[in-house]
């Protein structure tokens, strides 16, 4: 069994969510619809918004100026990422846990949980699973226990990275875990405001620290660790002052280390087994909407993901403003890939899901809006990311690469794992995508690429 990691602080850590500052500037009026526009062109032309002007949009709240932040966020995600969604699955692995968060079904205070880590065997099997629905991409979640170490989480990394079958592996993996000492670790941070904080984390528990757990990114990238995403639970305190919360860390990190945060979730509270919910500070979904539209202005880099915690229909409405990464064919129960069908058992899961479609289904709706869903994991796999990230993602990097290589995972998706229906919507979709792409090099590249992924030679290629 493994040993708790230790509560060491990041070098000059610090508590930097100032709320009477935030709050603050939540007091103030409804700005000026010019003032609103020139954030918006701001934005636009691709900086980082401050912690001011981010209020300045939640602030304007009018029909007319929401809808022109809703239309703002539309065309900056369409230039900053094309029409292109990455895709992901949720690997849960064990869910024993020594805190007591009020919200989570994994609290040690739940008897009604049923407890268990799978077995490197049973983490084959899953992943063996996913593998074969057409997965690449997955993040491993943990609960918080002695048990779930940095060893034993590099070593389920390693057991998933092991598996495969077929044309199947996984080619990237992210983490969702307790945060760790200086051994850095995507981590989900729940609410930024200290006294619901206090309120919901025990204070004889290890989360009980805010400013251990707000600091567990810092950490990160003072291990080296250049890939962390963000995220804040909403439904516990004020939304508005959450956002702030979140554009404020982003922009610590920035400063501090010089590259903001990979990724940015935003989890709506869900109903789980043993949590009474106060339904008072719940996001309703057309404030749901506005929170991803304001991130997505904040924040031009960075990727948002938004989870199978949203109904089908929720996260159909809220892609065009500006989601970039989403879940799908999850299941959060422990072992649930292979062992419940679709059935929904409270008692095993962390929160119920309300969006438990399959894989295939998803990438079907997706292309029949226009999105070209990708599987592409290749930044990581070259070293393009954090700075080196930043660097190549300024002059439309993105589109450039991230098109031919969404088009390419694309293919092999179809030819490996669609159902026919899926497969001649996505051949469609590819044949549009291939004539858009600007005559040269990189196109007859991926032309002559894609006839080879057809012909089942040359997968896994990408720029
Ligand atoms: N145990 C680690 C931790 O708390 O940081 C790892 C993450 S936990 C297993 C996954 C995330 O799910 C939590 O960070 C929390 O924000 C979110 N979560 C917990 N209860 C939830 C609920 N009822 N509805 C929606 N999300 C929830
Ligand atoms: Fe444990 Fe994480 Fe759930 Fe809190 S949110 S009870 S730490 S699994």
């Amino acid at each position: 069994m493994g040993s708790m990691p230790s509560m060491e602080l990041s070098n000059g850590a610090v508590d930097f969510i100032d709320e009477v500052f935030l709050f603050g500037l939540l007091a103030g009026k409804r700005p000026a619809a010019d003032r609103v526009r020139e954030i918006i062109a701001k934005s636009l032309a691709k900086e980082a918004l401050s912690v001011e002007e981010t209020a300045q949009l939640l602030l304007a709240d009018t029909p007319e100026l929401i809808e022109e932040i809703f239309e703002a966020a539309r065309v900056l995600k369409q230039r900053v990422y094309g029409n292109r969604i990455v895709l992901f699955a949720p690997l849960y692995i064990g869910n024993k846990c020594v805190n007591d968060c009020s919200y989570c079904a994994f609290k040690r205070s739940n008897a009604t949980a049923i407890r268990r880590t799978l077995t490197e065997g049973e983490i084959r099997e899953q992943v063996e699973s996913l593998e074969s629905r057409g997965h690449k991409r997955l993040i491993l979640v943990f609960g918080e226990h002695q048990a779930y170490d940095a060893e034993f989480i590099a070593k389920s990394v390693q057991t998933v990275y092991d598996t495969r079958v077929d044309h199947g592996e996984i080619r990237r993996i992210n983490i969702n875990a307790a945060p760790l000492d200086h051994e850095g670790y995507r981590i989900v941070k729940e609410t930024y405001h200290h006294e619901t904080y206090a309120r919901l984390h025990p204070r004889d528990t290890r989360k009980s620290n805010y400013l251990y757990r707000l600091d567990g990114l810092s950490r990160a990238f003072e291990a080296s660790c250049d890939d962390v995403g963000l995220g804040v639970l909403f439904g516990l305190a004020d939304w508005r002052f959450e956002v702030l919360g979140l554009v404020t860390h982003a922009l610590h990190l920035q400063q501090r280390y010089n590259v903001g945060p990979h990724t940015i979730s935003f989890p709506r509270l869900r109903p789980a087994a043993g949590v009474e919910i106060d339904n008072s500070l719940l996001v309703r979904d057309d404030d749901f909407k506005r929170i991803i539209a304001i991130l997505r202005l904040a924040v031009p880099y960075t990727g948002l993901i938004l989870t199978a915690r949203e109904n089908a229909q929720v996260r159909r409405e809220c892609m065009s403003f500006g989601v970039s990464q989403i879940d799908a064919g999850s299941r959060i129960d422990l072992g649930g890939y292979t062992e419940a069908g679709d059935a929904q058992v409270m008692e095993r899961e962390q929160f119920s899901l309300a969006d438990v479609r399959s894989l295939d289904e998803v990438m079907a709706e997706l292309m029949n809006d226009g999105y070209l869903p990708s599987f592409c994991t290749s930044c990581y796999r070259v070293g393009r990311t954090g700075e080196h990230f930043m660097e190549f993602s300024i002059p439309g990097f993105i589109k450039e690469f991230c098109t031919p290589n969404g088009l390419m995972t694309l293919e092999e998706y179809l030819v490996d794992y669609a159902s026919e229906a899926t497969r001649m919507i996505g051949e469609r979709l590819i044949a549009a995508e291939l004539a858009k792409l600007p005559d040269g090099e990189i196109k007859r590249s991926v032309a002559k690429r894609l006839i080879e992924i057809r012909s089942g030679q040359n997968r896994d290629q990408c720029f």
